[in-house]
């Protein structure tokens, strides 16, 4: 099994390439080609297993495809923390190395003023925490009303750290015309229960 049977485009198969990965890991192999038809996805996961790019490189492919000219952010990835936040903008922009896309990640635990002079130049994919996201869209520093893809990662963990009421405000702000990703490492009958809150059938994945 190649990247090139998934269907990726080449930018994206030159870049993951060049960072040395040979071929899909299992969870990428089962989730992309669904995410390439603009299914929802609840997939249950542990980090470690190539979730960040089984979403990663499907999202950039389809951003590519509707590329107009646009100042909106479309699409938006929520994770429980800052350290997560940083890592899947690092891996998004050694996916993105070939496309013109930008990824930009806001996050609490630090000051506002590099986070806003970023948000003033081209945002595609935004990776957030929950709590800074909110003060920044309260504040119209950040418009949600565009998003196409909306990714909640580690979904367990978002609602063990107290989030889902900020969760719940953040979907309230984004279209419900959108492809929704839900990652969880485990799926108990309560994130089961909030997954179905926002998830339109959504095709189940367990690696
Ligand atoms: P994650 O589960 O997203 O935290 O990814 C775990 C690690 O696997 C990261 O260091 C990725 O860079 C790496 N990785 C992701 N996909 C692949 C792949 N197809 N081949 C090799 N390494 C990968």
């Amino acid at each position: 099994m190649s990247f090139k049977s998934l269907h990726l485009i080449n930018p994206i198969i030159r870049a993951v390439t060049e960072a040395g990965y040979s071929k899909p890991t299992e969870i990428q192999y089962s989730v992309i080609p669904h995410i390439l038809a603009g299914k929802d996805i609840i997939g249950c996961g542990q980090t470690g297993t190539g979730k960040t790019a089984a979403f990663a490189m499907p999202i950039l492919q389809l951003l590519k495809k509707y590329t107009p000219d646009h100042n909106e952010i479309r699409t938006l990835i929520l994770t429980p923390t800052r350290e997560l936040a940083i890592q899947i903008e690092e891996n998004l922009r050694i996916y993105s190395k070939y496309l013109p896309l930008s990824q930009l990640s806001v996050y609490g635990g630090v000051s506002t003023g590099s986070q806003l002079a970023a948000l003033r130049k081209r945002v595609d994919i935004l990776v957030a925490t929950p709590g800074r996201l909110l003060d920044l869209a309260g504040q119209r520093h950040i418009d949600l009303s565009k998003i196409e893809v909306l990714v909640l990662d580690e979904a367990d963990r978002m609602l063990d750290m107290g989030f889902i009421n900020d969760v719940n405000k953040i979907l309230r702000m984004i279209p419900q015309k959108r492809q929704t990703l839900f990652f969880s490492a485990t799926m108990p009958v309560d994130i089961r229960k909030f997954a179905k809150t926002m998830l339109q059938n959504p095709v189940e994945v367990t690696v």
